[in-house]
């Protein structure tokens, strides 16, 4: 699960990144209402969490304009204060529940799941590329129609591999997104993961879908 988080208090989204990170969460921080907008429109998250009351374009007009470009990704708004105007006005240009600061942090987290769910419920999401699926509900992956096991770390990889298709991914953007930056960049860890996945997906096969771009990191592609 990846989300973005549109906050510009340091220290708050410094405490929210690190609560969601504790479950696994992997999030992207943007801390201006360009920034936040441009990276909303560039990668798929399964949930924006986002801050009204920012520096260049504000929260209100980053929803209304997400919305408008057909992006359906849930938005969990941060109201500074217990303002009804503001609340009404959130919901009213597209975002799907607002929570007040101050927050408590399991009324937080729920809600976060509870989007998160919510999504999941609504969508039906398999990746296909190539003669690779990806089934993102059962989190089971299958080549030529045939199921491939593959443990939870090598799912998260795989996912965050298709879902950046055709791009240069480094390790670093792996560390990132599927070890929450737990590992440095240059770790053996992502090494060895990546070649367990290769193994199972591409072993056997003709065409090679995960490649190691020498002193780069990958690009999971059809070649
Ligand atoms: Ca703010």
């Amino acid at each position: 699960m990846r989300i973005l988080l549109v906050e510009d208090e340091r220290k708050l989204s410094g405490v929210i990144k690190r609560s969601l990170n504790e479950f696994n969460y992997a999030v992207d921080l943007a801390n201006n209402g360009d920034d936040a907008l441009f990276i909303a429109e560039s990668n798929p998250y399964d949930l924006i969490i986002l801050d009204i009351m920012l520096p260049g374009k504000d929260g209100i007009s980053i929803c209304r304009n997400l919305r408008k470009n057909k992006n359906d990704t849930p938005i969990l708004m941060l109201t500074a204060r217990d303002d009804e105007e503001d609340k009404v006005t959130g919901l009213d240009s597209g975002a799907d529940d607002y929570i007040t600061k101050p927050f408590s942090y399991p009324e937080f987290l729920a809600r976060v799941r509870a989007l998160l769910r919510r999504k999941n419920t609504v969508k039906t999401t398999r990746l296909k590329i190539a003669d690779l699926e990806l089934d993102q509900l059962t989190r089971k992956a299958y080549r030529s129609g045939k199921e491939i096991e593959l443990r939870p770390t090598e799912y998260s990889l795989l996912e965050y591999l298709m879902n950046n298709a055709g791009q240069v991914i480094t390790r670093t953007m792996i560390s990132d997104h599927v070890w929450n930056g737990d590992f440095e960049a240059f770790s053996n860890v992502i090494n060895v993961y990546v070649n367990y996945l290769k193994k199972k997906i591409d072993y056997g096969h003709s065409k090679q879908l995960i490649h190691s771009l020498r002193g780069v990191g990958y690009m999971f592609k059809e070649e």
